[in-house]
C-alpha cells in the first residue's frame, strides 16, 4: 500500500510551495488508491507559532486536500504531532549509541562558536562538526571512557550526534532527480537528540517515517541536502530495506525567476503566497495581516489546478483539470527537475475560466451577496441576467458586482473622448428618436432592440456603426463595457429611453 505524508512545521503560516507538496502527495495517494497522512513535525519548541497548526488544516481543507491519517483523524499511528511523540524516539537514539552510530557531545554553545570562528578565520567554507571537526571536541569518542560516564553522572547537559562515516559514498535514487551521489566528508555530523530530550527533525522525521510505514517522501527542493544523512539514518536503524522512495520537489522562483519565491514575496510583490489569509505578529511583536487567495476572491479549485503546473504538467495541451482529473494524470515521473517560475497572470487567468464556467445561478448569489453589502437590492431572476452579461469580463466574483453597477446608477458623466468624436446633432437626433420608439416597442429583448435601433438609425440616413459608441455613453457613461443591447435589454425600455433622453437634452 502506498502511503505519503504531508509534514510540516508549525512555524508559520503554510506558503503555496507547501501547498504544493501537499497536493501532489495527496494526487499521488488517491491515484495509486494510498493513504495520506498528515503529520505536525513540532520538535523545535523554540519556532512554534500559536495558530499555524489550525491554519495548515484550514488550508488543505479549502483546498480540498483530504487527510486520510492525522491529527485530527486520527489513526493507527496515533499520535500524529512529534510533540506528543516524544518518549518514543529516544530508544532509537540508544540503538544508535549502542551500535556506534551515534555519540554524546558535551560541547558548550561558546565552545561550538568558538569552532566556527576558527574555521571561518581559515576560510573553511562550511565550518562543520564532522569527523574532522570532532575530533577536537568534548565528545564520547575524544573523552575517556570514565569522563564521559562521569559528565553523565553529573546530568552535564549534552546532545546526541549522528557518527557520519569519514569516507563513504551516499547514493540513493531520487523518483525526480536521478541517483543523487554525495561524499560523507559533506555531511554533518546533525544533532539527533537536544540537550532537552527533544529529538531533531532528522531523528524524528526517519522515526515516523519509519513507524507510520512511509513508502514515497514527497517534499521540497531544500529538503535535498538532508536526504544523504535520512539515508545514513536508514540503514544505521536497520530499515534500509523498507527505505521510502524520495522526490524532491523543484523549487519555485520569483515571478521575475530571480530567486526563490519567499513567504515575504507576497506583500512586496502585490499577489498571495499564502492560500489564506493569515494574521500573525512581526519580530516585534506588532499584529500583521499577510493576504490569502481566498480572501483575494481566488477559487480553490483555480488555485489548484494552477498550483499543480507548477512543476509538472501532463504532457498534453489541456490545462483545466478537476481534482479528479488531477488524480487520474498525475504521475511522479513527469514532475520536472527545472525550477517553476510564479506567474500572477496564469493563476487569474485560470481564476477566470473557473469562475466564468460557474452556472449563472451561482454567479448570481455571489452577485447578491456581494450587492448587499453594498445596500443594493437585485431580484434573483436580475441578478441571474446580469452575471451571465458581465461575467466575461471578471476575474473575482467582487468583479461582478463592480461591472453590475452600471445597472443600479444613471451615468453622472459621460467618456469624453467619444464625446469628442462620435457625438453630433444627426447622431443626437437618431438616439432620441430611437429612445422614443422604445418606450412603446413590443419586444425588448436585446434582438428586438437590435432590431428597432437598427431600423431607427437607418430611417434617419445614418448606419449602425456611427452611433454604437454615442450611445452606448448616453447608457452607461463609459467608452467599453458588455454587450450594450444587452445591457438595455437587462435595463428595460422605460431607463434605457430615459437615460438616452438625459444626454440628448
Ligand atoms: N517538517 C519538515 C517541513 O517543515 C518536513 C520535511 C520533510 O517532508 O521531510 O517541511
Amino acid at each position: 500500500e502506498v502511503r505519503v505524508r504531508f509534514a510540516p512545521s508549525p512555524t508559520g503560516p503554510l506558503h503555496i510551495g507547501g501547498v504544493r507538496t501537499a497536493l501532489y502527495n495527496y494526487l499521488l495517494a488517491r491515484k495509486l488508491g494510498g493513504k495520506m497522512l498528515l503529520r505536525i513535525e513540532d520538535t523545535d519548541q523554540n519556532r512554534f507559532v500559536p495558530g499555524a497548526e489550525q491554519y495548515i488544516m484550514d488550508s488543505l481543507r479549502w483546498c480540498g486536500i483530504e487527510i486520510d491519517e492525522g491529527i485530527e483523524q486520527g489513526g493507527p499511528h496515533a499520535p500524529y504531532r512529534q510533540s506528543e511523540r516524544k518518549p518514543m524516539y529516544r530508544q532509537y537514539a540508544q540503538q544508535l549509541l549502542d551500535s556506534g552510530h551515534a555519540y554524546y557531545a558535551f560541547d558548550t554553545p561558546e565552545e561550538l562558536d568558538a569552532m566556527r570562528a576558527r574555521l571561518t578565520a581559515a576560510k573553511v567554507p562550511n565550518p562543520q562538526y564532522n569527523s574532522i571537526t570532532r575530533a577536537q571536541m568534548r565528545n564520547s569518542l575524544t573523552l575517556p571512557e570514565d569522563e564521559v560516564k562521569q559528565l553523565l553522572d553529573s546530568g552535564a547537559p549534552y546532545v546526541i550526534r549522528l557518527k557520519v562515516p569519514r569516507k563513504e559514498e551516499i547514493r540513493f535514487n531520487d523518483l525526480i532527480r536521478g541517483w543523487v551521489v554525495v561524499h560523507s566528508s559533506a555531511v554533518d555530523d546533525k544533532v539527533l537528540m537536544k540537550s532537552d530530550g527533544m529529538p531533531t527533525y532528522h531523528l524524528a522525521n526517519i522515526v515516523d517515517d519509519h513507524l507510520m510505514e512511509i513508502t514515497h517522501v514527497i517534499r521540497g527542493e531544500e529538503w535535498l541536502p538532508s536526504a544523504p544523512l535520512h539515508v545514513l539514518l536508514y540503514r544505521y536503524l536497520g530499515w534500509e530495506d523498507t527505505m521510502p522512495q524520495f522526490a524532491h520537489l523543484p523549487l519555485l522562483l520569483k515571478p521575475d525567476g530571480t530567486g526563490k519565491l519567499s513567504k515575504r514575496d507576497g506583500d512586496k510583490l502585490g499577489f498571495p503566497v499564502f492560500p489564506l489569509e493569515f494574521h500573525g505578529t512581526d519580530a516585534d511583536g506588532q499584529p500583521t495581516v499577510s493576504s490569502g487567495y481566498r480572501e483575494s476572491g481566488y477559487l480553490p479549485e483555480a488555485f489548484i489546478n494552477f498550483l499543480a503546473f507548477l512543476g509538472w504538467n501532463p504532457g498534453t495541451q489541456q490545462e483545466l483539470f478537476t481534482m479528479q482529473e488531477l488524480i487520474d494524470a498525475f504521475s511522479i515521473e513527469r514532475v520536472s527537475k527545472s525550477p517553476a517560475r510564479f506567474d500572477q497572470n496564469k493563476v487569474r487567468w485560470y481564476n477566470e475560466q473557473y469562475l466564468r464556467a460557474k452556472p449563472d445561478a451561482e454567479l448570481a448569489q455571489y452577485l447578491v451577496a456581494e450587492l448587499q453589502t453594498q445596500g443594493q437590492d437585485v431580484p434573483a431572476d436580475k441578478a441571474e441576467q446580469i452575471a451571465a452579461l458581465v461575467k466575461e469580463r471578471a476575474t473575482f466574483p467582487a468583479d461582478l458586482a463592480k461591472e453590475a453597477q452600471l445597472f443600479f446608477h444613471r451615468p453622472t458623466s459621460y467618456d469624453e473622448q467619444v464625446i469628442s468624436k462620435k457625438w453630433n446633432a444627426p447622431v443626437a437626433s437618431a438616439l432620441g428618436a430611437f429612445a422614443q420608439e422604445l418606450t412603446t416597442a413590443a419586444d425588448t429583448s436585446a434582438d428586438g432592440i437590435k432590431a428597432l435601433l437598427t431600423q431607427v438609425v437607418e430611417g434617419q440616413g445614418l448606419k449602425l456603426g456611427q452611433v454604437l459608441q454615442a450611445l452606448r455613453v448616453a447608457v452607461t457613461g463609459a467608452a467599453a463595457g458588455p454587450d450594450l443591447m444587452h445591457i438595455m435589454s437587462i435595463l428595460g425600455a422605460a431607463e434605457t429611453a430615459q437615460r438616452i433622453q438625459a444626454a440628448v437634452e
